[in-house]
C-alpha cells in the first residue's frame, strides 16, 4: 500500500496538478490531504473539487476553517486576512459545505493525521523544535504523525527521551522510534525551495519518501495579481519563502 500525503494546497491549481501528475505516476493508491486546501491562491474551487474528489482522507485547516466561518480572522496577518475574505466571497456553496466538514485528525493504517499540532488541533499551532515535538508525542498513540501547517518539510524522529528534528531524505519507520513527519506544502512551500512538497508512505515496509515537484509558478503568480489578491502572495511562490 502506497499512500501519498498532501497539505497545504492553497487553492494554487497548477502546484495542485503537477503533484497529481507525480502521485499518479507513482502509482500510490491512496491520497491523503491534510488540509489549507483553500487561502492565499487564486483556484479555491477547482482546487476543492479534486480534493474532493481524489482524497481519500482530508483534515481541517485553519485557512480552511477560516474561509467557512469558523476561525476568527483576527489573527491572521493581513496578507492572508486579504486572502480568507476573497476566498469567502469566491467559494461556492458545496465546496464552502464540504470544507467545513472535515474533521481535524484522523488515524489510518497506524498512522495519526493532523494539520497542525497534535496536543490541541483546534488551536492551530506550529512544530518547530525539538522540545516542541517531544511535547507533541505525548499527545498520539500511534508510532508516526503526519502533519502540515508551517509549510516546512522535515521530520522529527524520538528515541527513549530525546527527540531530534531531521531534513527532508527517505528513511525506514523503525520499531523503538517514533516520528512526527511534517510534508510541506503543496502550494506554497516555505522552506526556501519553490517546487511543490508532499510525501509517500509505503506499508507495511513503513518507508517514508519526500518529493519535490516543479510546476508552473509563472501562470500561479499571474492568477494571484488578476484575482486582485496581495502580490506578496504571488511573490513568495517565485522564491519559496
Ligand atoms: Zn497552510
Amino acid at each position: 500500500m502506497r499512500y501519498a500525503i498532501i497539505s497545504d494546497v492553497h487553492a494554487n491549481l497548477e502546484a495542485l496538478e503537477a503533484v497529481l501528475r507525480e502521485i499518479d505516476s507513482l502509482a500510490a493508491d491512496k491520497i491523503l490531504c491534510l488540509g489549507d486546501v483553500v487561502g492565499y491562491g487564486a483556484n479555491p474551487n477547482e482546487c476543492t473539487e479534486i480534493i474532493r474528489d481524489r482524497s481519500c482522507v482530508t483534515l481541517l485547516g485553519n485557512h480552511d476553517h477560516a474561509a467557512t466561518g469558523g476561525t476568527s480572522i483576527e489573527w491572521f496577518n493581513p496578507h492572508a486576512r486579504a486572502a480568507i475574505l476573497w476566498t469567502k466571497d469566491v467559494l461556492r456553496a458545496d465546496c464552502a459545505e464540504f470544507l467545513k466538514n472535515l474533521p481535524y485528525t484522523a488515524s489510518i493504517d497506524g498512522a495519526y493525521l493532523v494539520h497542525a499540532n497534535p496536543s490541541e488541533p483546534e488551536s492551530w499551532n506550529y512544530i518547530f523544535e525539538p522540545t516542541e515535538a517531544l511535547y507533541e508525542f505525548r499527545c498520539f498513540g500511534q508510532s508516526v504523525c503526519f502533519i502540515g501547517h508551517s509549510h516546512f518539510a522535515l521530520y522529527f524522529v524520538k528515541e527513549g527521551r530525546s527527540c531530534r528534528a531531521a531534513l527532508p531524505a527517505t528513511f525506514t519507520l523503525e520499531q523503538n522510534k517514533r516520528y512526527i513527519v511534517n510534508v510541506g506544502s503543496v502550494g506554497q512551500p516555505r522552506d526556501h525551495i519553490s517546487a511543490a512538497s508532499f510525501a509517500t508512505l509505503d506499508l507495511p515496509e513503513g518507508v517514508v519518501e519526500f518529493h519535490r515537484v516543479e510546476y508552473d509558478r509563472r501562470l500561479a503568480y499571474e492568477k494571484i495579481l488578476d484575482a486582485g489578491l496581495p502580490r506578496f502572495l504571488a511573490e513568495r511562490l517565485l522564491v519559496g519563502e
